[in-house]
């Protein structure tokens, strides 16, 4: 094929032009594992170094705004840590997590009607690990992943980087649409293909915006139980309701067939790298084992960082508090698109972080990223959230970051963009 001495290989998604510069670039792009060719830098990673500049309103990364964080508590907690514990949160720790913040966790979901053991929870380095290590034991190449369409741009790369396929079904403002997905599942089943789990973002959806609504949740674990599939439920935004009303996990309603990831990272902070998952007994002994093998243990020191700020701090009356931030800053952007952008159309979110935007007619988000960027605003193009390159009419604007008045002017500049593109 070549008289290269570096042996390259094809693979049916990648033209021969990029493996040929792969292995002119690299001198080890024949030895890589089947399962990279599916790994691929988010368009959300490349976008940062330019969104980042202070010049450009950036409504592209999901980053928690973390000003309203008592840093001096905090600083204290810290302290408090290494002095009483220090030989502790230094040394290695549990593979399954900590056995106190374990037992903190379930007051955690109690807000949200799950109840749990503390042998049930396995900590995790951030929700973004559980994903993997649920991938990592349910998944062999060629195996099927069934996703919201559009779905959360983290887990598509992981559900990527181990070979699965992603089969989208469409959401509403009512999330998930139980029909679809019955028949959907349907005809995955008489094509005889392995359905492995269901993803889901119940809660204020990455990147949609919508929720579940109380009524189809149960409707949804019918079809996945009598197809018997997997639940996998991802809920970092659930308490983040703007009227406070938290809705019932689906976890709920089902131990047996659901794995329910929980996260620090929006309620708290994400610099801790802590989330968790709940699993059926059988699959958390999974998940350890796998975990064990990728990491050893979490961070001690962040798990009792965690653990002491929840014991001894109002960790209620904070998620308040970026309730007030988060709604004051969605209230700025729905105001702003509709001020700015008429012809446009995007969901309402009542919690989280994101607004999802359809474009006027004939525009394509990933073509207009370049202008808007010289624009100075950023946002993330709808493509990034589908398995197969749909979603261009599409872009996910995340709120969660900028103050509102540079929410105001980010959308009010991105109008300017859109309707110089609409005039092209
Ligand atoms: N799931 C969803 C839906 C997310 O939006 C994120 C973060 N953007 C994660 C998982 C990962 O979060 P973390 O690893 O910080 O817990």
């Amino acid at each position: 094929m070549t008289s290269s001495p570096v042996p390259t290989r094809q693979t049916s998604g990648q033209p021969p032009t990029s493996a040929a510069a792969g292995t002119r670039l690299d001198p080890w792009f024949g030895s890589y594992a089947e399962r990279t060719h599916g790994m691929r830098a988010s368009e959300i990673r490349a976008l940062f170094a330019v969104a980042n500049r202070p010049e450009v309103v950036s409504l592209a990364g999901g980053m928690p705004f973390l000003q309203g964080l008592p840093l001096d508590t905090l600083a204290e907690l810290a302290q408090q840590v290494v002095a009483t514990r220090g030989l502790t949160a230094l040394q290695y720790g549990s593979g399954q997590g900590d056995e106190t913040l374990r037992e903190q966790v379930l007051e955690v979901m109690r807000l949200e009607g799950i109840e749990a053991h503390p042998d049930d929870v396995v900590v995790t380095t951030g929700s973004q690990q559980a994903l993997d290590l649920v991938t990592r034991v349910f998944i062999d190449p060629g195996d099927v992943v069934v996703a919201e369409a559009p779905s959360y741009v983290g887990a598509l790369g992981v559900f990527r980087a181990y070979q699965a396929e992603v089969v989208h079904v469409p959401l509403d403002e009512d999330g998930l649409v139980p029909e679809l997905l019955e028949e959907t599942l349907t005809r995955l089943e008489a094509a005889g293909r392995r359905v492995k789990f269901l993803y889901l973002v119940p809660n204020f959806h990455n990147p949609a915006g919508v929720s579940i609504s109380l009524e189809r949740r149960p409707r949804i674990l019918e079809i996945a139980r009598r197809h018997h599939v997997l639940v996998l439920e991802d809920n970092p935004y659930g308490l983040l309701s703007f009227d406070g009303d938290v809705l019932p996990a689906l976890r709920s309603w089902d131990d047996e067939g659901v794995i329910y990831l929980g996260s620090f990272s929006k309620t708290f902070a994400p610099g801790y790298r802590v989330g968790w998952a709940v699993a059926p007994h059988a699959v958390r002994e999974k998940l350890v084992l796998a975990s064990e093998s990728a990491i050893l243990c979490p961070s001690n020191a962040s798990q009792l960082a965690i653990s002491t700020y929840l014991a001894n701090h109002d960790w209620k009356g904070q998620i308040k508090v970026y309730r007030e931030q988060y709604r004051e800053r969605r209230d700025a952007t729905i105001s702003a698109l509709a001020e700015y952008l008429p012809d446009a159309s995007w969901t309402v979110p009542t919690g989280g972080f994101y607004t999802w935007v359809k474009l006027p007619e004939g525009l394509d988000a990933r073509d207009m990223l370049p202008r808007a960027v010289t624009a100075r605003v950023a946002y993330v193009p709808g493509t990034a959230f589908y398995f197969d390159g749909q979603g261009a009419d599409h872009m996910r604007l995340s709120y969660c970051f900028p103050t509102p008045e540079r929410i105001r002017e980010g959308v009010r500049r991105l109008a300017g963009v859109v309707s110089g593109e609409a005039e092209l």
